[in-house]
């Protein structure tokens, strides 16, 4: 089958817009109307751009040019109210994003903001020592706290696991919990090239990057089909899905920039979460705009590290904490260290100690994961027990740490899950 040739213009920046018209012999403004009906109206053809003439819009199209958000191929509810999407793009590659509704307890399932409510009120109470952090344990408790304070709810999912392939939007219904904000959960790439041991995107290899027009898709497809209002609701983006987002560093960047200035959402509410891309983490610090920066180590020494994720064979551990070491971080900012925990491989209670020493002196919060287990990952998850004697060393030592509750485990939408799971197992039957 020939792939039809066109430009999409999902992607573009304003400037580049600009360009396009002006190739079409247009007024200048007509950019601005296109960036806010891609960006702000989130149209998903060239024939809902209304606020064009008949003969622009036929004329643009006559050019090459085209509208299009990835289409929802699947979609999996969790009994938590994740909801896994399977978004295909024009030429039949896809990805999964995950949409997470959320409590407001500073839980935030996948999301590495865990923690961050309770790491606001430490930062403006010096007098709060961090040994009274305490890991919330079910949104919901802080969900029916939340109801009926200023902020406008989201409308939870059907709680029932079911396996959706009717695509039609969430509908609001008043018998739905009530959530203040969500998380997405984006991709960066299709599949990943890095072989992290315990991932199983990693399965899947590289197949592509994707284009900043297909990033900036996911986000905008899910906003739709979740009903999303972007003055009313809090939306939160962590770049964790599928991919590793510093080696597509280019088209990350700019869908950043488009959906701070196009989509709305500041990039103080995003999060990039990194294997450890040295080069990148220096590029990214000089970013004017930039999202909030966490890194997967997940071993505390450059052996096991590079046992489980053999990229830091490529850039040392030491490269990579002295990287971290001069990232200028913003006033209240930290780093978030992320650190999935392997049964009996890097969650004793020495190894918490041995990471206290490597970060020492930098301003980060540490988030656990127990290991999302998965088919054709070789490790174990660990007892509660063990996480949280792992997780006490570090509060002990003035370090926040979260223990993050696993999202949508039951869909295989939970960290380090993504991999088109269709393919390795049956679900909802
Ligand atoms: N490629 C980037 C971002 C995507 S992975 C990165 O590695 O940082 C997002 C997070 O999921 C990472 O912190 C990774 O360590 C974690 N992860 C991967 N596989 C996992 C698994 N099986 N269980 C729990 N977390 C996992
Ligand atoms: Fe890629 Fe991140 Fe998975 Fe490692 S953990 S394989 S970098 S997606």
């Amino acid at each position: 089958m020939k792939v039809p040739q066109y430009t999409e213009l999902l992607g573009l920046s304003l400037q580049q817009l600009t360009d396009v018209v002006e190739s079409l012999a247009e007024s200048p403004y007509r950019a601005r109307q296109l960036f806010d009906g891609l960006y702000r109206q989130k149209w998903s053809s060239l024939e809902r751009f209304t606020t064009l003439s008949q003969a622009f819009r036929q004329r643009l199209s006559e050019a090459g040019f085209a509208v299009g958000l990835p289409r929802i191929e699947k979609k999996f509810v969790s009994v938590d109210g994740t909801v896994r999407y399977l978004l295909a793009f024009a030429d039949g590659q896809s990805v999964e994003t995950v949409w997470m509704p959320e409590g407001d307890g500073g839980e935030a399932g996948d999301g590495s903001e865990s923690g961050d409510a309770e790491l606001e009120e430490l930062d403006s109470a010096p007098s709060v020592s961090s040994s009274d952090i305490v890991v919330p344990s079910e949104a919901e408790g802080s969900a029916v706290r939340n109801e009926g304070t200023s902020g406008a709810p989201f409308f939870r999912p059907p709680v029932a696991k079911e396996r959706d392939e009717n695509v039609a939007p969430a509908k609001a219904s008043p018998d739905r919990k009530r959530w203040r904000r969500a998380t997405i959960c984006v991709s960066s790439q299709v599949g990943c090239a890095v072989e992290c041991a315990f991932c199983m995107t990693a399965l899947l290899g590289l197949h592509r990057n994707l284009t900043a027009g297909e990033i900036v898709g996911q986000i905008l497809a899910v906003l739709s089909d979740q009903q999303v209002e972007m003055q009313r609701d809090r939306v939160n983006l962590v770049f964790m899905g599928q991919g590793e987002p510093f080696l597509n560093y280019d088209n990350f960047m700019q869908a950043v920039r488009l959906l701070v200035e196009g989509v709305g959402i500041p990039a103080s509410r995003m999060t990039v979460s990194t294997s450890g891309i040295v080069p990148r983490i220096a590029d990214f610090a000089a970013e004017p705009v930039r999202p909030k920066l966490a890194v997967s180590l997940n071993a505390p020494n450059e052996a096991l590290r590079t046992q489980v994720m053999p990229i830091t064979k490529k850039w040392t551990i030491e490269k990579l904490i002295a990287a971290l070491r001069d990232f200028p971080l913003r006033n209240r900012e930290r780093l978030t260290f992320e650190y999935v925990l392997l049964g009996g491989v890097n969650d004793d209670v020495q190894q918490a100690r041995e990471m206290i020493d490597l970060i020492r002196g930098l301003r980060a919060k540490v988030n656990l994961i127990a290991l999302n287990p998965g088919p054709e990952i070789p490790f174990a998850t660990p007892s509660d027990e063990r996480v949280l004697a792992f997780q006490n060393v570090l509060t002990r030592a003035g370090i926040p740490a979260f223990v993050r509750r696993p999202r949508g485990r039951d869909i295989y939408a939970a960290c380090g899950q993504l991999k088109h799971t269709t393919e390795l197992v049956q679900l909802g039957s």
